[in-house]
């Protein structure tokens, strides 16, 4: 544009030294000079406007000129509008990963070249109860002063990860932590939660070790009756006596692994069937005449069932959880006391419930959260003696929540106990009228 007008200019001045030299008239100067100041002018202003623009980051909108400003104008609206929508597009994906970020469950820490946080997420508020924005620019180990922290960014051998535990808000996480090392002696730190998985580590080791403690007494005993069988000359009456000690020994690992087999079957699928109606009613009158064979007679009955609903669900199972709350009852009820069987409404939950009460010793408040635990006993060698194995509750609760059910206990010391299993109306479907009322 300037070497263009410094052309046209050219020209003027040459046409008008021309008209000086041989028409000459003092008209034509002025008229020349005039415009020459007109233009340099106009594009004086022109080049102001352009450069406030620019600095006002108004470049958008349509301006009017002429000649090759028009053009300017023209080109730098647009090429304006290109950058801005370029611009829009990648703060939109950068926002966009930066959600995604956010949304991660670990926690994700980014660190300059000497360890200073440049940006962290959201998760690193409960993680390491960061604060995104204030703590940016601080160096790492002076916010997260855990000294095996320190060392482990001091080693810098970070093919290497660090188990960090107490941490988080209420200090009951435990963390995972890797360094990964990225472009320029910079670093990513990341962190994960896992401390569910812990427990289950746990959980799953001291599983082990009770079910070989569980298995490995009958066995002892057993062997040892098998010497004792095998070395001894022994009367037909020891002989027997021996015999149904060690049918006993061998019942109570059938009974274990069967329980183990039960409780691996429900941990395997999450819901049951939703097809196949249990006859409740029918159900709790063959456990009662089970109840009544393993009670001798030392117990008092009381059946109550006043619900015709039946249980939409595994038949197995739902005798298997009602058998073991029976069971519970009669082994834990001193002879003499009372054990009552309920299957009724509850109108104001809108579901069914089915709930054993007994007199029995009862359960001390301190145990009750905890009863439900695989192999948790409140007496262990009151739960062997009457053939317990401590899985029969935790088979009780599961299938209730497979069911769509609530297991609740209530229960007092020497007083006794009510366990029911309460079953929503999604799980129920009516029954023929039947009305039991027996005690
Ligand atoms: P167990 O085979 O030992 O009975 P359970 O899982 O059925 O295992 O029960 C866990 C523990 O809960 C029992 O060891 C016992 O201490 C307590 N318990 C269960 N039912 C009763 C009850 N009706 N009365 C008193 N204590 C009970």
């Amino acid at each position: 544009m300037g070497i263009k007008l410094l052309y046209i200019l050219g020209a003027i001045a040459a046409l008008a030294y021309l008209w000086e030299v041989f028409i000459s008239s003092t008209t034509t100067t002025v008229f020349v000079i005039v415009i020459f100041a007109l233009l340099t002018l106009y594009n004086i202003w022109n080049e102001d406007r352009i450069l406030r623009l620019i600095l006002e980051d108004d470049l958008i909108a349509k301006r009017s000129s002429f000649w090759d400003w028009q053009k300017i104008y023209q080109l730098v609206q647009s090429k304006t509008k290109v950058w801005r929508q370029e611009t829009l597009k990648s703060e939109t994906q950068y926002d966009k990963f930066l959600q995604a970020i956010q949304a991660s469950p670990n926690g994700l820490i980014m660190l300059d070249e000497v360890d200073h946080i440049e940006w962290c997420n959201q998760m690193c508020r409960s993680h390491f109860r960061l604060e995104p924005n204030r703590d940016v620019r601080q160096p790492v180990t002076y916010l997260l002063r855990y000294p095996s922290f320190i060392d482990y960014m001091n080693k810098a051998d970070f093919n290497k990860t660090l188990n960090l535990e107490g941490m988080g808000i209420k200090g009951d996480l435990n963390l995972l932590l890797q360094v990964f090392p990225y472009g320029e002696n910079k670093k990513l730190l990341l962190s994960q939660d896992v401390t569910l998985f812990r427990k289950n580590e746990a959980m799953r080791q001291d599983f082990v070790a009770n079910v070989s403690h569980e298995l490995r007494t009958p066995l002892t005993v057993l062997n040892g009756f098998l010497e004792t069988i095998s070395e001894l000359k022994l009367s037909k009456g020891e002989e027997r006596k021996y015999i149904n000690l060690m049918s006993l020994q061998s019942k109570r690992m059938l009974t274990l692994v069967e329980e183990l087999l039960m409780l691996t079957r429900l941990d395997s699928s999450p819901e049951a069937s939703l097809n196949t109606i249990v006859k409740t009613n029918d159900l709790i009158i063959r456990l009662v005449d089970d109840a009544k064979n393993l009670s001798l007679g030392r117990h008092h009955f009381q059946i109550l069932i006043t619900s015709t609903n039946n249980i939409v669900g595994e038949e197995n199972e739902i005798f298997s959880a009602f058998s073991n709350l029976i069971t519970n009852a009669v082994r834990y009820t001193p002879e003499g006391g009372t054990i009552t069987l309920k299957w009724a409404d509850i109108l104001e939950k809108d579901a069914t419930q089915f709930s054993v009460t007994d007199t029995g010793i009862g359960i001390a408040e301190e145990h009750i959260p905890r009863i439900t635990e695989r192999f948790y006993r409140v007496d262990r060698s009151r739960s062997r003696d009457t053939g317990g194995t401590g899985l029969g509750l935790a088979i009780v609760k599961h299938v209730a929540s497979r069911h769509e059910g609530q297991l609740e206990v209530k229960s007092a010391l020497a007083v006794g106990s009510t366990f029911s299993l309460t079953f929503p109306k999604g799980r129920l479907v009516p029954g023929i009228t039947l009305e039991i009322n027996e005690g």
